[in-house]
Formats: C-alpha cells, sequence, structure tokens
C-alpha cells in the first residue's frame, strides 16, 4: 500500500530541516506508484507528479511539520483543488424548473442515480419528475419506473397506444425529453431529471442522441456519471463525453466496491469539471454529496500516513504496532467497537443527567445533555452487534451488501445503518486528528 511504501521515504527524510530534490524526487516517485495503484490516469499521475515536485522544490520551510509531512500536506491540498475544491452544490434554475440532464456509458449507474437523485431532492423539499429518455433497452423505461416509485417520485415516460396531453413521440427520445420538461413545467414539479440512454464504448450516434437531448432542453446541469471501477478508460470515456455533451459536473457511481476513486482524479483533471456526487450502493439511500477532501484522503488512504507520521515521530515500539496490524490485516486505530464503548460510556452519563445538570461545576455542558437521546444510542448499539468482529475493527470493508444485511440483522433501515457509519466516520476522523497532534495547521481534515 502507499503507506507502507511512504514509510520507508518518511524515516529517511525525519530530522532533516529541508527537502533536497533527492527527497523530493524519492517521495514523488512513491506518489506515483500509489496513484497508479488508484488507478489513476498515466497522464494524469505523470502532470500530477510534476505539480507536487515543483512545489514541494519551492516549499519554505515550516516549523510545525516536518518535511515529510509538508509534501503529503501538498499531496492533500493539491488532489483536493483538482476534485474541485469545496463541495459544488447544484445549480438551480432561477426560473423553475430546474433541467437536470445524466449522460454516461451503460451500465454506469444514470438510472440507478436518477432515483436517488429524485429521492435526495424530494426529502428536501423539492418535486422533482423523472423523464425516461433511454428508449434503447426494452427495460429502462420499466427500471426508471420502479426507482421513481421506490423515491416516490412519478415518472414520464411513453406510453405506446396511450396519447398523453403534450404528443408524445414513441421512440423519440428528445422529444420525450422536451416532453417530459414541459409536463414538468405544467405540473409545477420544480426539479426535472432526464434519464438518458447509453452504449457499451463511445459511440457518435449515442453521443448525438445525448448533444440533441441537451440542444432540446437546455439543461441547468448535465451530470455525467461513471463508474469508478473504470480504471485507464476513464479518460478517453471522460473526453469523449465532455466534447460530446459539454457536461458540468461529474458523479462517481459504485464508489461502495474496491474501487479506491482513482477515476474522480483522472476525469476531474482531464476536464476540470467538479465531482458533485457519489453512487456508494445499489438502494437508493447508497448516495453522497462529493466531498473532495475526504477522497483525497482516500485516494491517499492519509489516514493511515497521518499515523505512520505520529508512529514515526513518537518512535514507537515497532515490535508492537506490528503484533497489533497482525490480528487484522486491516484494522483502523479507532474502530466501531470503540465507538461504542464510547457511546456507551456517554449512555451511562445520560443516566446521570438529571444529577449532572443540578451540581454546581460538572464537566459536562449542558447543550451535550441536551443532544443526547438514549433510544438512538441504542440503535447504534443494534447495529454495531449486528456486525462481524471484522467489520466493527475494520469498517472501510462494510459496503453496499454487508450495509443491507445489517440492516436486516438490527431490524433497521439501511439509511439508518448509512448515518450511523457516517457519524462513526466524523468520530473517527475527529480521533485521527487528535491522534495526528491536533497542532498541526493545515493538514487534511483540520479544520479551517
Ligand atoms: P445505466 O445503464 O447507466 O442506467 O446504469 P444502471 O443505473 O442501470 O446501473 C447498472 C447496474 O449497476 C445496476 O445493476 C445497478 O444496480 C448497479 N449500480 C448502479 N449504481 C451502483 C452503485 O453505486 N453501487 C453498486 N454496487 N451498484 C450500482
Ligand atoms: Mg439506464
Amino acid at each position: 500500500s502507499l503507506s507502507d511504501r511512504l514509510t520507508a521515504t518518511f524515516k529517511s527524510l525525519r530530522g532533516k530541516g529541508r527537502l533536497s530534490e533527492a527527497d523530493i524526487d524519492g517521495t514523488v516517485r512513491e506518489i506515483r506508484r500509489a496513484l497508479l495503484d488508484a488507478d489513476v490516469a498515466v497522464p494524469v499521475v505523470r502532470e500530477f507528479a510534476a505539480h507536487v515536485k515543483e512545489r514541494a522544490l519551492g516549499l519554505e520551510v515550516s516549523q510545525s511539520l516536518n518535511p515529510g509531512q509538508q509534501v503529503v500536506k501538498i499531496v492533500n491540498d493539491e488532489l483536493v483543488r483538482i476534485l474541485g475544491g469545496e463541495t459544488r452544490r447544484l445549480n438551480l434554475a432561477k426560473t423553475p424548473p430546474t433541467v437536470i440532464m445524466l449522460a454516461g456509458l451503460q451500465g454506469a449507474g444514470k438510472t440507478t442515480l436518477a432515483g436517488k437523485l429524485a429521492k435526495w431532492l424530494k426529502a428536501q423539499g423539492h418535486t422533482p419528475l423523472l423523464v425516461a429518455c433511454d428508449l434503447q433497452r426494452p427495460n429502462a423505461v420499466k427500471q426508471l419506473q420502479i426507482n421513481g416509485q421506490r423515491a416516490g417520485v412519478p415518472v414520464y415516460a411513453p406510453h405506446p397506444g396511450v396519447s398523453s396531453e403534450f404528443e408524445s413521440a414513441t421512440g423519440d427520445p428528445v422529444a420525450v425529453a422536451r416532453d417530459g420538461v414541459a409536463e414538468a413545467r405544467a405540473k409545477l414539479h420544480d426539479v426535472v431529471i432526464v434519464d438518458t440512454a447509453g452504449r457499451l464504448g463511445v459511440d457518435e450516434e449515442m453521443m448525438r442522441q445525448a448533444a440533441d437531448i441537451r440542444a432540446a432542453v437546455n439543461p441547468d446541469e448535465v451530470l455525467f456519471v461513471i463508474d469508478a471501477m473504470i480504471g485507464q478508460d476513464a479518460v478517453n470515456t471522460a473526453q469523449a463525453f465532455n466534447d460530446g455533451v459539454n457536461f458540468t459536473g461529474v458523479v462517481l457511481s459504485k464508489l461502495d466496491g474496491d474501487a479506491r476513486g482513482g477515476a474522480a482524479l483522472s476525469v476531474a483533471s482531464i476536464t476540470g469539471k467538479p465531482v458533485m456526487f457519489a453512487s456508494t450502493g445499489e438502494t437508493l439511500d447508497d448516495f453522497e454529496v462529493f466531498h473532495p477532501d475526504r477522497m483525497a484522503s482516500r485516494i491517499l488512504d492519509m489516514g493511515d500516513i497521518l499515523t505512520l507520521i505520529e508512529q514515526a515521530e513518537k518512535s514507537w515500539d515497532k515490535g508492537e504496532a506490528e503484533r497489533m496490524a497482525k490480528k487484522f490485516a486491516d484494522r483502523e486505530d479507532f474502530t466501531l467497537e470503540d465507538f461504542l464503548a464510547q457511546m456507551q460510556q456517554i449512555k451511562k452519563m445520560g443516566s446521570l443527567k438529571k444529577m449532572l445538570t443540578m451540581m454546581p461545576g460538572a464537566q459536562v455542558s449542558r447543550q451535550q445533555l441536551e443532544q443526547f437521546d438514549e433510544r438512538q444510542i441504542d440503535r447504534i448499539e443494534a447495529i454495531v452487534r449486528s456486525m462481524t468482529m471484522h467489520e466493527r475493527l475494520a469498517p472501510k470493508i462494510i459496503n453496499g451488501s454487508r450495509r443491507a444485511r445489517i440492516a436486516k440483522g438490527s431490524g433497521v433501515h439501511v439509511s439508518e445503518v448509512n448515518q450511523m457509519l457516517e457519524r462513526f466516520g466524523e468520530a473517527q476522523k475527529m480521533m485521527k486528528r487528535m491522534a495526528a497532534g491536533g497542532g498541526m495547521p493545515g493538514m487534511p481534515g483540520a479544520p479551517g
């Protein structure tokens, strides 16, 4: 892994006052290899490495960070910048309806995303309409209708034999798109999501159709959906869609698999378009707003790197660290077991709630006590209890199907499992930040 490789590099950098060109070359070489491992496209890796080297060479010597940390910080900053910097929000039309068009290869996850996006928007008080413009595959319309039903969002689709209010030309996706938007306007839907057809490979006819739909409905957003597992093909595919439909944002799908997110960097770097959402499973709730900083950490395995830096600095007992690591190769530093123990601690605190609030000089703030909900902790406990020990110690492995199993086992909805893992992720991030010494300015995840 990247962390393994960087361990040696950091060791050699430790104690140095500033970086020599040879130091930088060594580190950059490791970073280049790590990015290739994460399936970032070759030309993107090359450009990235050159840029990092340039910045590292011009580095001011920092008081608070050692040279190794400084290079990691540069790499992290660059990754975040390329991925779009701040999370980019959906561009909503001043005069509704906002039109969102989806584009991408067949199987990329467009139709699934359409349902997820619709559900997410509905939860925010929007009144979306889905429009089924994939008339290529016999089941595509049906698939969107099923997703719409699950999301509780209506679907506009051509009905053969049934004449609709707006003359819908069955078989012509451009007409369906146009009619769909007209329907949304007439029925006062404030967002329209236009699902389109894809092919297994980029082909001219499909691209022309997508471009025609774009021209017909003049979307506020064109989201390019790309399978995170696509690897080196990301460059050609992204370039073709960027040229063909000039998309405005990227959605990374199937991020629940083993993909390390390299495609995100490739697409964003090649097209300069921000990654806006991530799709992380087959159910409609497996959907996230994309956070460039989190993806940077995922690509670089930054959590591990920070731990390594810390270990190097404290000259940790190597034997002990190895013994711990052996127990579970992918064990994380702050695990769900720890999280559960923390929660139980808080729960205990909760039963003392009344007493504490009456006690002068209590260590617990009133706000902390008021936010506290015992039933929620019981639910978290039930969820963690439905996990295997491996999942508790290495929560990273908890993918979509594991989530579904855990939800079933603990009698909650998958969204609650997701919510809980999100909360855990935040806690984990906080613990890592604290472990990293808190005092490192500008390190990933640090506030400000
Ligand atoms: P489309 O051809 O672009 O519309 O792609 P679909 O939405 O039909 O998705 C293709 C397949 O990928 C389906 O079996 C989906 O269930 C699956 N899929 C879509 N998004 C995700 C995801 O985020 N994670 C996983 N694991 N599967 C997904
Ligand atoms: Mg589809």
